[in-house]
């Protein structure tokens, strides 16, 4: 059963259940002394002429001052208080929600754009601080002071508190209406604003593309049609809490206005004194205040909860449990036996149809066949980013389904076609290879030496601390490819895949990723998803895949020898036109 989202919001109020306390206390404080002014304002003037002539004694002075000296402390100890706890919910929801995120199968970002969680992890929860330290200070001090003031109103005179008495109920009964409307608006405005995050992060990324297409009109056209959506739900709730803040405000003067007539009559008929009148006006605005605080609180919250509602709804997920890489000692054997898949996206398409292969410890295998044939869904497989529908995978004859994924991923190295570099150091980079342990700095230079990269990175004046920008932009295409082999070297893995690029690297800067292939390559079990003619010649084995199956495999001689076949056919075809397997 879904919980109540009001209790689920309160309960992020637990872990800082202490400060709350406190501030609540300050804030208790504080409104004791505020309700004291008022009196001590109509004492005064019931008394001034008493006063003028004998002073103001130094006590009440100094009582004065005390209680304003007091009412300054409390009053910043509770800011402070309720914005400590409230900074403490926010950034312990974002981890929360954050651990979450990056632990769903890799299925779940098939679906939910980067820009999009970026957002959510964001703006949504900014929503949550905003309601719980802003408003939820407020509404709590408000419904002090409220009921503060009605006991005060009430001990002064019961018979003006009549026009109140009709106002607040109806300002609460407006508070609560327009809230139920700004639920829903808000959560359009929290969706369309993970729209646009979601256009401006691709069009960031793709800056490149970008500029190289002239799309930067195009670009901005389109963000602009995205932040439009957000504009116009966020003028909506505008629209909907001006009228509410003018309904509220005409009610407010009405019933201040009618308390002030009746209040003068009374005094009239002898029934109030002048400082009476005066401190139960200064009352009856706290209470009128406070009315409105309470409402304008509802809506606010009703905004929340609509802002939120998709961050509790990711909260829900279960979050896929890292499960201990236990260390298993694997030669590097893999076995498909009769595996189906199909992408949860996709699911009218089978992107592998029952395959089945072998692959021996140390051999290194080509992946070969057209565009969508379904090479990287094997590689995605192998590194259990999903789970096949049918059949199983075994590594040296032991089930997947079995092992755990971080069990079998801290066997299997993966080299992509163009390496993503996280913003940091190169030594970072490399390191981020082995998350179980510490890694010294000799055997991240080891790794770098044999991936032939040490000596382009010896060349930089900071050597292995050079940061590299948001994805590596500083260093070139052989480079990344270089540092990447270099942090597989570092994994030390039983199986490789190799996502070999499609882009031709200059001859230079090709031999040296070669060679740092070749090392990375010795005595582990390889698949690499083939473009290049050399590196599919020199494989052991080659798998020929066509629409999610293996058609044929075999050396690239044996393959050769049958004209008709498709690899052969694939040759041909691709060789003429392109001059490598793919077009890239
Ligand atoms: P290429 O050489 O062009 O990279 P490939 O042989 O590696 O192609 P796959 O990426 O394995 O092909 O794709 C196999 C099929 O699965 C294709 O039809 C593709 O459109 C589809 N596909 C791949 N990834 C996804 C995904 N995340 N969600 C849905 N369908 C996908």
């Amino acid at each position: 059963m879904k919980p109540s989202p009001h209790l689920e919001r309160l309960r992020l109020l637990r872990p800082v259940a202490g400060r709350v306390a406190a501030a609540l206390l300050c804030m208790g404080a504080g409104v004791l002394i505020q309700l004291g002014f008022p009196r001590a304002i109509a004492y005064f003037i019931d008394h001034a002429a008493q006063l003028q002539r004998h002073g103001i004694p130094p006590w009440m002075i100094l009582a004065m001052l005390g209680a304003a000296l007091l009412l300054a402390t409390v009053s910043a100890l509770r800011y402070y208080l309720f914005q400590s706890a409230s900074q403490g919910i926010v950034t312990r929801l974002r981890r929360q929600l954050f651990d979450i995120l990056i632990r769903q199968p890799i299925g779940f970002f098939d679906q939910h754009h980067v820009g999009e969680l970026t957002s959510r992890l964001q703006a949504d929860v900014m929503a949550l601080h905003e309601s719980l330290t802003v408003g939820a200070a407020n509404v709590l001090r408000a419904l002090c002071l409220f009921s503060g003031g009605v006991a005060m109103l009430l001990s002064l005179s019961p018979l003006l508190s009549l026009p109140l008495a009709l106002f607040v109920p109806a300002s609460l009964y407006i508070g609560k209406r327009s809230g139920t409307s700004y639920r829903l608006r808000a959560r359009e405005v929290q969706s369309s604003l993970a729209e646009s995050g979601k256009v401006a992060q691709e069009h960031f990324a793709n800056v490149r593309l970008v500029h190289a297409f002239n799309q930067q009109q195009g670009a901005s056209a389109r963000y602009r049609q995205a932040t439009a959506r957000a504009l116009d739900a966020a003028l909506s709730n505008a629209r909907l809490l001006s009228t509410f803040q003018g309904t509220l405000s005409l009610l407010l003067y009405l019933a201040l206005l009618s308390t002030l007539c009746f209040g003068a009559w009374l005094i009239g008929q002898g029934q109030l004194s002048v400082g009476e009148l005066t401190a139960f006006i200064i009352y009856a605005s706290m209470v009128t205040e406070s009315a409105t605080s309470l409402a304008e609180f509802w809506s606010s919250w009703m905004r929340t909860l609509g802002a939120t509602d998709r961050i509790f709804d990711m909260l829900r997920l279960e979050a896929r449990l890292d499960d201990d890489a236990q260390p298993l000692a694997l030669s590097g054997r893999i076995r498909f036996d009769a595996v189906s898949f199909r992408y949860p996206q996709r699911p009218a398409h089978a992107a592998l149809d029952g395959v089945s292969l072998s692959v021996t410890a140390g051999e290194t295998v080509a992946v070969v066949g057209p565009s969508g044939a379904g090479k990287s869904t094997i590689a995605n497989l192998i590194l259990g980013h999903y789970a096949p529908d049918a059949g199983r995978i075994l590594y040296d004859d032991l089930d997947a389904a079995g092992l755990g994924t971080a069990s079998i991923r801290r066997q299997v190295a993966v080299v992509e076609q163009e390496p993503s570099l996280f913003s940091g150091t190169i030594a970072d980079n490399i390191r981020f290879a082995v998350p179980e342990r510490d890694v010294a700095f000799a055997e991240v230079e080891a790794a770098a030496r044999r991936a032939q990269a040490h000596d382009f990175i010896a060349a930089f004046p900071n050597g292995y601390e050079t940061v590299v920008g948001e994805r590596g932009m500083q260093l070139s295409g052989g480079q990344k490819q270089r540092i990447a082999i270099a942090r597989a070297l570092l994994r030390d893995p039983r199986i490789l895949i190799l996502d070999e690029a499609t882009s031709a690297l200059d001859a230079a800067s090709e031999t040296l990723v070669q060679a740092a292939l070749d090392n990375l390559m010795q005595g582990r079990t390889t698949m690499i998803i083939a473009h290049r003619l050399s590196t599919i010649v020199k494989a052991d084995r080659i798998l020929v895949v066509d629409q999610g199956r293996i058609c044929q495999q075999g050396s690239h001689a044996a393959l050769m020898r049958e004209e008709n076949g498709p690899y052969a056919e694939l040759m041909r075809h691709q060789l003429a036109q392109y001059g490598t397997l793919t077009a890239a």
